[in-house]
């Protein structure tokens, strides 16, 4: 059989939640582009967009502590919250264009309204929450947001987690019920069979092996068809690399000079989940706590209630820990495959820089179940062993990178476009806030590598995004008519 060769005007590499959005907004903006997909595993949504890798947070800054730090004067800063916010409007606001346009059905198969908590405990810790209530509850992007550090008004919140508790506990919590559990996976799946309704090719069990660029300026993949057993070589005059811990390895191959001096550090996650149907069924909400000192940001400890398949489920975590490798499903040789010579240094220079953190992370990967048991109890005093099994999360490669103000081999916990000069390829690096934020980032893709394009896509992106361009903190009566109108499309004001 001869090798298959084809030409398309785009390929998404990686069917995770950002190529699946990518390529759902590109289907609106220009219908006529062929567009072609490669992945190397069998389905959809299998690594990191999975519903069982990550935690289903639509991260709106409601919960997260680590987006609003204490400054030296006392006061909070809340700015990062604000962005994170207005990010995941975005999202919101396609994914209401979406089932609006009945381009997908049933939202509540991806999105479930949830309280969003933050809860801490000491005294100090009780102040900061406080301050942080009294800054947010009066900024339109957080309105809703209620604090208690009364134990009877917990006990309504979350009875599970304030059962059993010394009364004199100095203990705190603020709730805003316009929050989400998002299931990635779920949507993923969703967004490919909306392509593939569309005419989008997309392989899988097809593993990209190579990219070059082509003497015409395209760019030409070696990919290996695993079910064939055979290569093929496909090109593009555009390849967005959405390979989540693949990418930079495709980054590397593709001789971009934007992609050198770049490297991952590889974080690991594990959550515990409950089996006990009746404990599950004693909370509802996501709480985030306040992150042990030397953790990384995105291991602050929550409770969550989950909807998976139709249940309600409850995972604790996640637990970071280290591993070499760059996807769940990867090898222990990607850590030390991704060191050149034009990273080497960068890298080294991280690895002096970051010794604390590779040591708390190795700490945290040695715990026993009884261990993780412990800290769960920090959350459900009366948690029992025989109750809560532990899952195996997915991998975050964090992004090292020199920078201005971090110097050489800084470690990034954000994400990263790195496309070339003449946008005809771009890589998306880091994890977080991850999946909530897809919309904005595949944005930022389209005006990097469209940019002529994105003007006249202009009218089509507002009615895709009715805030495109816009600040909804800026403008407080567009603010509302969006929560309004996601909150109806998407079904957020059933429970
Ligand atoms: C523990 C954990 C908790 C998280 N919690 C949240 C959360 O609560 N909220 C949130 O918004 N985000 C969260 N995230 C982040 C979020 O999961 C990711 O940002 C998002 O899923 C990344 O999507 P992606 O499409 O880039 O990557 P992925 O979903 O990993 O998809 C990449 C795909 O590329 C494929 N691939 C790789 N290499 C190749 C190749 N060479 N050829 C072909 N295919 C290839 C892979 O098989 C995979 O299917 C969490 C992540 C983790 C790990």
């Amino acid at each position: 059989m001869s090798n298959r060769v084809t030409k398309s005007d785009v390929i998404l590499i990686g069917a995770g939640i950002m190529s699946a959005t990518l390529g759902t907004m590109l289907k609106e903006l220009a219908p006529d582009w062929n567009i072609t997909v490669f992945e190397k595993l069998s389905n959809a949504g299998e690594e990191s967009s999975n519903e069982w890798n990550n935690a289903g947070t639509g991260h709106a800054a409601l919960c997260e502590l680590n987006y609003t730090s204490e400054k030296p004067d006392g006061t909070i800063d809340i700015s990062k919250a604000i962005n994170v916010n207005e990010q995941f409007q975005v999202s919101m606001q396609f994914w209401s264009y979406l089932v609006k346009n009945k381009l997908i059905q049933n939202p509540q198969d991806f999105i479930m309204p949830l309280p969003h908590m933050s809860m801490v405990r000491g005294e100090k810790n009780v102040e900061y929450l406080r301050k942080r209530y009294e800054t947010m509850s009066n900024n339109p992007l957080f309105k809703g947001m209620e604090f208690s550090d009364n134990p009877e008004k917990l006990k309504e919140w979350i009875p599970l987690i304030m059962e059993d508790r010394p009364a004199n506990e100095a203990i705190a919590a603020t709730k805003i019920d316009t929050g989400t559990d998002v299931n990635f996976g779920a949507l993923t799946r969703i967004l490919f069979d909306h392509l593939k309704a569309k005419d989008v090719d997309i392989n899988y069990n097809h593993s990209v092996e190579s990219i070059k660029r082509t003497k015409d300026g395209l760019w030409e993949l070696k990919v290996h068809d695993k079910d064939g057993c055979k290569m093929e070589y496909h090109t593009a005059k555009f390849v967005f690399l959405g390979a989540g811990g693949g990418s930079l390895e495709l980054l590397q191959k593709s001789g971009i000079p934007e992609g050198k001096h770049i490297g991952g550090f590889p974080i690991s996650g594990l959550f515990m989940v409950c089996k006990n149907q009746e404990v599950v069924e004693q909370h509802h909400a996501k709480v985030y706590g306040k992150a042990a000192v030397g953790a990384p940001p995105m291991s602050v400890p929550h409770l969550d209630t989950r909807f998976i398949d139709n249940k309600k489920s409850l995972l604790f975590g996640p637990f970071a820990g280290f591993s070499p490798k760059f996807l769940k499903t990867g090898s222990n040789m990607d850590l030390f495959a991704s060191v050149k010579p034009h990273n080497i240094t960068t890298l080294l220079a991280a690895g002096v820089k970051e010794m604390s953190l590779t040591k708390y992370l190795i700490q945290q990967l040695l715990l026993s179940k009884d261990q993780r048991m412990e800290e769960l109890r920090e959350f459900i005093p009366t948690a029992k062993s025989e109750d809560w099994d532990i899952v195996v999360a997915g991998q975050r490669v964090q992004v090292i990178k020199d920078t201005e103000a971090g110097g050489k081999g800084t470690l990034q916990f954000g994400t990263e476009v790195v496309s070339a000069a003449d946008g005809s390829i771009a890589a998306l690096l880091g994890a977080s806030p991850g999946a909530s934020t897809a919309v904005h980032v595949m944005l930022q893709v389209i005006q990097k590598c469209f940019p002529q394009q994105a003007k006249e896509w202009e009218p089509k992106l507002k009615e895709m995004i009715p805030s495109y361009g816009i600040s909804l903190l800026q403008n407080p009566a567009l603010l509302e008519e969006v929560h309004t109108s996601t909150a109806e499309a998407l079904g957020l004001n059933k429970n």
